[in-house]
């Protein structure tokens, strides 16, 4: 199966980083917070297609072709960033659909 967004590529990072705890972040590994987002532009063919009452799974998928990144891949660029780790944004982002 295609991944959804159908050419969603990236490089593997280089490192992936764990939380290890100090007193600032009281031992969680954890300080502060960052945004996940997933943002649908609203282009012209967006807008008809919402106009003519299309499924919201091919609106979507429309939205994925046009560049809009799916909530865990968002965050899967926080973690190759750093960031964060893939533990919490599996426990935060919704798995991508597919459409
Ligand atoms: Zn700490």
């Amino acid at each position: 199966m295609e991944p959804a967004g159908g050419a969603v590529k990236a490089n593997r990072p280089a490192r992936f980083y764990r939380p290890v705890g100090c007193l600032e972040c009281r031992m969680t590994g954890y300080l502060g917070r960052v945004g996940l987002y997933e943002i649908l532009v609203l282009s012209p063919d967006v807008k008809l297609a919402i106009s003519e009452n299309r499924e919201i799974a091919k609106i979507r998928d429309l939205a994925f072709r046009e560049g809009m990144k799916p909530l865990r891949i968002s965050g899967a660029m926080k973690v190759a960033a750093g960031v964060t780790t893939l533990a919490e944004i599996f426990k935060v982002a919704p798995p991508i659909e597919h459409a």
